[in-house]
């Protein structure tokens, strides 16, 4: 349920912590998660089932990919929400995501996704269509890559072209068509343009058609949260033995047994004696030898009779 939630409506930090704090407090069996209680560390606990974790998903991590996708509507504007038509009109006011900086009065949620976009840069790029959508310096458009990252402060000023203008309006401006017709005068303005000719790709230039958004994580380019998770997340190794444990045959409360002497948090008596609060860590069953989980399990001669 926490999922479904935190997919749709951004939380507060605060609250993502408490529910993180309430389902490990639900796992370890207890009301309140005291010290010592839990046996797992909670974020190996969240890692997928088949990377020795339970498959909890953190409400932390997933509401941050669920952020993402609010800048993905917002860019490729599929959504036609209200709150996408108000954020371009009052907050954006035709400016890039990528450049707008934010300020004291911006909602914690705006600054929120402000300071997530760094994450999506990288996962999206634009097909060009007639280019009207596409922000020519802060967009990545061309194959080449971002442009105000490419070309230093300088070149940019000496180009002429304004901070947020679009591919369209610099292809339909005056220096461009000047440059081409070769009429425009000597100057840094057409010494940017030679470089940025030399830079761009057959497939960079605007024709017709609207302008489209991909998500380079995905075959058909559309943005989805689980897939945007699992980019993101931090991996673990993948372990043999999930697929053994967590079997339909295999009673629930056997495979979290199992599941804790594979990670090797089984409490034994060793464990309590090198705490201090068992006097000995001698084996309960053969008083043989140390009541290791390899002895328990393994080479105890009464658990072996068993
Ligand atoms: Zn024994």
């Amino acid at each position: 349920m926490q999922s479904y939630w935190a997919s749709i409506v951004p939380l507060p930090l605060e609250v993502c912590s408490r529910i993180d704090r309430l389902m490990a407090s639900f796992l370890w069996g207890g009301s309140d998660l005291g010290y010592g209680k839990a046996k797992v560390k909670w974020m190996e606990v969240c890692c997928p089932i088949k990377e020795g974790g339970l498959g909890i998903k953190r409400p932390l991590e997933w509401n941050r990919v669920a952020l993402l996708k609010h800048i993905w509507q917002l860019l490729a504007d599929t959504s036609g929400s209200l709150w996408t038509i108000w954020v371009h009109k009052e907050l954006l006011k035709s400016r890039s995501i990528w450049s707008i900086q934010p300020r004291t009065h911006h909602s914690w949620l705006w600054k929120r996704i402000l300071k997530v976009r760094g994450l999506m840069e990288n996962l999206i790029a634009w097909k060009v269509g007639d280019g009207s959508r596409i922000s020519f310096w802060h967009d990545k458009w061309a194959a080449a890559g971002r442009l105000d990252l490419i070309f230093s402060s300088e070149s940019r000023v000496n180009s002429c072209i304004p901070k947020e203008a679009t591919i369209k309006a610099v292809f339909q401006s005056i220096a461009w068509g000047q440059f081409i017709d070769g009429v425009l005068p000597e100057g840094e303005g057409k010494q940017f343009f030679k470089e940025l000719i030399q830079l761009l790709k057959p497939t960079d230039y605007p024709g017709t058609g609207a302008d489209r958004l991909l998500w380079s994580a995905s075959s058909n380019g559309i943005f989805s949260i689980k897939e945007a998770w699992e980019l993101l997340r931090v991996k673990r190794q993948k372990v043999r033995w999930s697929k053994w444990i967590w079997s339909n045959a295999i009673p629930p409360r056997c495979s979290f047994l199992v599941w804790l002497i594979a990670k090797g948090k089984l409490r034994t008596a060793q464990f309590w004696h090198l705490k201090g609060l068992w006097t000995s860590a001698e084996c309960v069953l053969c008083q043989g030898a140390e009541e290791t989980r390899d002895h328990l399990f393994f080479e105890c001669a009464f658990a072996r009779q068993v």
